[in-house]
C-alpha cells in the first residue's frame, strides 16, 4: 500500500503490485524451473534452516499457486550474469524478465487492516542462549523441524547434529581434494609423503619450496583425516531429539519486554509436544511455565491428555538460565515453586515460546492509514466496538489488534467483513437505485 486518501464510503488506495517476473496467468505451478535453477538461497520460510532456489514459491499452500523470481538473488536479474535456465525449461513460456511493478488504484468504501504479528526476538534475553546454544530454538523454528515439508522432513534432528553433518560433508570434500593433490606430488617425484615430511622436519639441505608445501599439505591431510574419522564416529551415533523442554512466556508477561500474555503460546507448546510424541513415542517433554493458560473450550482437557498420553510433564517455575554441556545438550536452570529450590535438568533440545509482537511495519501502516496504536504497539480499537480502529470505515482483526489464536482470528475476520459490509452495502443499494432510475 503506497497511499490512502478519502474517507469512509469513498477511500482511494494506491497499491504497488511487485513484479514476480513470472506471468501468473500462464504459470501452471509445475516447478520445473525451480528444479533446474542453479541458485541456492537461504529459505526464510523455513526460518533460515534450509535452502530454496532463486525461483520459488514462498510456501507450498500459497495462493495463487505460482512461482516468483527472487530478483536480488537471481543470477540474471540481480547479478547481471547470464543464466535464464528457468525461461529455457518453462514450457508455458511464463518467465518474464522484463516484468515491472504495477501500480493499482482501488476505490473502496471500507478498509480492513489484517497485518498480523511478528515473533519476539529472544536474542535480547542472553541468559536463554538463543544465539550461543545451537539446540535452543524458537517455537516457530521447531514447527518447521516438525513439518513433513520442512528442512528435516519432520525428523527431530538437533541443529548441532545438522551442523556436525555439514561439517563432516565439507571435511570429506576437503580430504578428497587434498588427497588428490598429495597423490599427484607422490606420482611426480616417486616418493612417499611420509619421507618428505621426515626430510622437511630433519632440516635436510635438499628440501626446496615445493617439498615444504608438499609436507604441509600432507600434514594438513593427516590432521583432517583424523578429524573426519572422529566426526564420522560421532554422526554415526547421532539420534533424533528425545527429551524436550518448552520454556513459556519468553518476552511475554515480562516487565522488561511485554507485559501482556501472548495468549496462544501455552497451547502451541502443548500441541508441539504432542506432535513430537506422535512422531516418536520415545519423546518426552517438560513444559516450564508460571501457569499454563488453557483458556478455551476443550483446551484444559487437551492439556491433560498431553500429560496422560504424550509424556508431557508440566513444571511450575520460571526458567532463569539455559547453559550447555560438552555434548551440546542444553541445561535448564529454574526455581521449582513446588520444592522451592533451584533445580536444573539436561535436555536434548529447548523450545522457546516467544511472544507475539506488532509487525515491524505496524507504525508505518498506522501512519499511512491515519489510525492510532495502543500502548503495546498494536492497532487501537474501541472497547465497545472491538473491530473499529480510531478512524471511521477502517477496521482491524486478528493479531494486528492483539495476540489471539487462529479460531479467534478467523471469527474476527468474519466480523470485520460484516462490519465493512455494513458500510458498503447501503452505498451499493444507492448505486443500484440510481442505475434503475
Ligand atoms: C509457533 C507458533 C505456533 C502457532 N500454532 C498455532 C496453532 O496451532 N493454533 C492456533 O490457533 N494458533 C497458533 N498460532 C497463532 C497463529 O499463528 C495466529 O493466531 C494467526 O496466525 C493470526 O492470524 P492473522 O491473520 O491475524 O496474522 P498472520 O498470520 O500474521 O497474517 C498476517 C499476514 O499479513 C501480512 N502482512 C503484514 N504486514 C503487511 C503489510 N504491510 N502489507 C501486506 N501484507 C502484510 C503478513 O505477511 C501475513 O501474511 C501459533 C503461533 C506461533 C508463533
Ligand atoms: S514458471 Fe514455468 S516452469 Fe516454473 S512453475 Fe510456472 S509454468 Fe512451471
Ligand atoms: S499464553 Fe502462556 S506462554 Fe504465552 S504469554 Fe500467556 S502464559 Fe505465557
Amino acid at each position: 500500500m503506497e497511499q490512502v486518501s478519502g474517507e469512509v464510503g469513498a477511500f482511494k488506495a494506491t497499491i504497488r503490485k511487485k513484479a514476480r517476473y513470472v506471468n501468473q496467468d500462464l504459470c501452471t505451478g509445475c516447478g520445473s524451473c525451480a528444479e533446474k535453477c542453479p541458485t541456492m538461497v537461504v529459505d526464510a520460510y523455513n526460518a533460515g534452516m534450509g535452502k530454496r532456489k532463486a525461483i520459488y514459491k514462498y510456501f507450498p499452500q500459497g495462493i495463487p499457486s505460482v512461482f516468483t523470481i527472487d530478483a536480488p538473488e537471481c543470477r540474471q536479474l540481480g547479478q547481471g550474469k547470464k543464466c535464464g535456465v528457468c525461461a529455457k525449461v518453462c514450457q508455458a513460456k511464463a518467465i518474464d524478465f522484463d516484468q515491472k511493478d504495477a501500480i493499482i488504484e482501488i476505490e473502496a468504501g471500507a478498509i480492513i487492516l489484517a497485518t498480523g504479528y511478528d515473533v519476539f526476538d529472544p536474542s535480547v534475553i542472553p541468559e536463554y542462549g538463543y544465539t550461543t546454544i545451537n539446540n535452543v530454538v524458537t517455537a516457530l523454528e521447531f514447527e518447521r523441524l516438525l513439518s513433513a515439508s520442512g528442512p528435516t522432513a519432520g525428523h527431530l534432528d538437533r541443529p548441532s547434529d545438522l551442523l556436525m553433518e555439514k561439517d563432516l560433508e565439507e571435511g570429506e570434500k576437503e580430504v578428497k581434494k587434498l588427497a588428490r593433490q598429495v597423490k599427484s606430488l607422490e606420482d611426480k617425484h616417486g616418493k612417499t609423503s611420509a619421507d618428505v615430511v621426515a626430510a622437511v622436519k630433519s632440516g635436510s639441505a635438499a628440501v626446496d619450496d615445493e617439498l615444504i608445501q608438499w609436507a604441509q599439505a600432507a600434514e594438513k591431510l593427516a590432521a583432517l583425516e583424523e578429524r573426519v574419522a572422529t566426526l564420522q564416529k560421532k554422526t554415526a551415533a547421532v539420534q533424533t531429539a528425545k527429551k524436550l523442554a518448552f520454556i513459556q512466556c519468553v518476552g511475554s508477561r515480562d516487565f522488561r519486554f511485554n507485559r501482556f500474555c501472548s495468549s496462544y503460546c501455552c497451547m502451541h507448546s502443548v500441541k508441539e509436544a504432542m506432535i513430537a510424541n506422535e512422531h516418536d513415542n520415545a519423546v518426552n517433554s517438560s513444559i516450564f511455565c508460571m501457569d499454563l493458560r488453557a483458556v478455551g473450550r476443550g483446551f484444559e482437557e487437551y492439556k491433560l491428555r498431553g500429560g496422560k498420553q504424550a509424556n508431557i510433564k508440566y513444571v511450575r517455575g520460571r526458567v532463569a538460565e539455559i547453559t550447555e554441556d560438552e555434548a551440546n545438550n542444553p541445561i535448564v536452570w529454574y526455581e521449582s515453586t513446588t520444592t522451592q529450590k533451584v533445580e536444573h535438568e539436561t535436555f536434548d533440545m529447548v523450545v522457546l515460546a516467544t511472544a507475539c509482537v506488532p509487525t515491524e511495519g505496524t507504525a508505518k501502516v498506522a501512519e499511512l492509514f491515519g489510525v492510532e496504536l495502543e500502548s503495546n504497539g498494536f492497532f487501537k480499537t474501541h472497547p465497545l466496538a472491538p473491530l473499529n480502529t480510531t478512524r471511521p470505515g477502517i477496521f482491524t482483526c486478528g493479531c494486528a489488534q492483539g495476540p489471539m489464536d487462529i479460531p479467534e482470528s478467523v471469527a474476527q475476520a468474519s466480523s470485520a467483513a460484516a462490519r465493512a459490509a455494513e458500510v458498503v452495502a447501503p452505498l451499493a443499494t444507492v448505486e443500484k437505485q440510481k442505475a434503475v432510475g
